[in-house]
């Protein structure tokens, strides 16, 4: 079921792990077992992918809308059939737990899906002129090669919302995934190739970050560059970006904040806090990373949110009955939340719940880490960056203000929860967090037709709903002078 040694797509080449040429090893983050090899792309496969995605644009972009529909959906109908194996790989490599990898897969599809029925609703505009014989049209037209680079978190998620709306705007693309977790999405390059797609639209190339991702991000036929990662890894793009003035769509780190109003509905609240903060065992741009709580209800929060995390199950992502939470993705993500957790207790925090690894030693050789709950205040390491673990931190407030501005200090703009049953407080809450996204008493978003955009330090442009497809499109003014003699 495993695909052993996966394959990149490079035009109409396919570049096969066979054991001989680089590779990397993919662990499974359960136990450390190898569960798979990616070939790793050197700088001539590099070059030969985007010159591939290079050769290809000008029939794929001059395709009729609606063929280029045809083949997205051919992709999400293959996806779609293949959900289990697909699924059961993402679990392999990533650890979450079989479920949430099944609902990342369907979330692939209807990626897919949704920017086919985009796909035809790429609309220029007239402008009237000051002449009876001149002509104004405002054409929208695709970038070129777009290099795609994306996380280990969601993986294929996230490389399906990069690679759907540039191939229906008439982009071709080079992907990129993270090498911590490269295999789900190398096999939906190759299966979507497969199910029809013309060589050289969507190629795969497999490595590095300071290697491979850079020798990509910057190659001279590269348009534009949409990245989903850290924002550190996001700025050095932007600087890349800026020597060749390319294009850029960023979707960097969150810090998101969780604010419990005086008159929250409780019990929402406590589900939703729960949820959002450990789901993927924290490794989320939007997870739940710091919670405020106004006064007079934290004694009752705080012991709810604390008794419902104390009862997630930790365990492999495949295990049957499932768990709750697999494991973290690599050591060194498990290493910070326990820098973070020590940062925490040396700054005379309260942890309720869990701190450290389960003594289980089923789970030994895995990467978890039990669902945490910290009480302090917003000076520990944990309130300030990304932890990107199990781990909620909650801070008591006095009131609203005080909330909304901590929830503002951090130079994080991703996405904020807001818990309130009144409609003031919902409204002028959401317009004065300084986040792209603000959810009221509840924790959707982060779904295709919806933009998720990251405001301040957390990212440029829009991606996801019909902005995202506009990302991958460029503007031109046509002038047309039909008096002529
Ligand atoms: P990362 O920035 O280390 O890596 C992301 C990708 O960039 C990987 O494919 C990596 O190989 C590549 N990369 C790294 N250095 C590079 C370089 N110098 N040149 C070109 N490519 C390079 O991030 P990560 O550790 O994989 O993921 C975690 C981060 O992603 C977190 O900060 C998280 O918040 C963020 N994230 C953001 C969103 C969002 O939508 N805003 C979604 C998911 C994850």
């Amino acid at each position: 079921m495993i695909p052993a040694r996966s394959e990149l797509v490079i035009g109409s080449l396919i570049v096969s792990a066979d054991g001989h040429g680089e590779e990397t090893e993919v662990l499974n983050p359960a136990d450390q077992e190898v569960i798979g090899y990616a070939p790793v792309a050197d700088a001539e496969l590099v070059d030969q992918a985007v010159t591939a995605a290079a050769d290809a644009f000008p029939s794929w972009s001059k395709l009729p809308a609606t063929r280029r529909a045809s083949h997205l959906s051919a992709i999400a109908s293959w996806i779609r059939s293949d959900t289990l194996r697909l699924a059961h790989i993402l679990t392999l490599e990533q650890g979450k737990p079989l479920s949430e990898a099944t609902g990342e897969v369907q979330a692939a599809a209807k990626a897919f899906d949704y920017y086919a029925a985009e796909a035809v609703r790429v609309y220029g505009q007239t402008i009237p002129t000051e002449s009876e014989t001149l002509r104004s049209l405002v054409l929208r037209q695709p970038f070129g090669v777009v290099a795609a680079i994306t996380a280990w978190n969601y993986p294929l998620g996230l490389m399906s919302w990069k690679i759907a709306p540039a191939l229906a705007a008439g982009c071709t693309v080079v992907a990129k995934p993270s090498k911590e977790a490269p295999l789900t999405v190398l096999e939906v390059v190759s299966g979507a190739v497969r199910s029809g797609l013309p060589a050289g639209v969507l190629n795969s190339v497999n490595g590095g970050g300071g290697t491979v991702g850079n020798l990509l991000a910057s190659h001279p036929k590269v348009a534009k560059i949409t990245f989903t990662g850290g924002t550190e890894t996001g700025r050095h793009l932007l600087k890349l970006a800026a020597e060749d003035v390319k294009s850029v769509l960023m979707e960097l780190g969150g810090h998101s904040p969780m604010i419990v109003a005086a008159d929250a509905p409780m019990d929402r609240a406590v589900a939703d806090g729960v949820k959002r903060s450990f789901r993927n065992a924290g490794q989320l741009c939007n997870s739940v990373n710091r919670i405020f709580v106004v006064r007079s209800v934290a004694d009752e929060f705080i012991g709810r949110f604390a008794a419902s995390a104390a009862r997630l199950v930790v365990g492999p992502g495949l295990d049957q009955p499932e768990p709750d939470i697999g494991p973290l993705t690599n050591a060194e993500t498990r290493d910070n939340v326990e820098d973070h957790v020590a940062d925490a207790r040396r700054r005379g925090a309260e942890v309720l719940v869990g701190g450290t690894r389960p003594d289980a030693e089923r789970l030994s050789r895995g990467f978890f880490f039990l669902p945490t709950v910290v009480v302090g205040t917003d000076e520990m390491a944990m309130m300030n960056t990304e932890t990107f673990g199990p781990v909620a931190p909650i801070m008591v407030v006095e009131d609203l203000d005080e909330a909304i501005l901590r929830a503002n200090a951090l130079q994080f703009g991703l996405v904020s929860y807001l818990y309130t049953r009144d409609l003031r407080t919902a409204l002028e809450g959401a317009e004065r967090l300084e986040f792209g996204t603000v959810n009221v008493n509840n924790v959707g978003g982060g779904d295709v037709p919806f933009p998720y955009p990251g405001w301040k330090h957390s990212g440029l442009g829009v991606e996801l709903g019909h902005q995202g497809l506009e990302e991958y499109l460029r503007t031109k003014h046509v002038r047309i002078e039909i008096g002529y003699r």
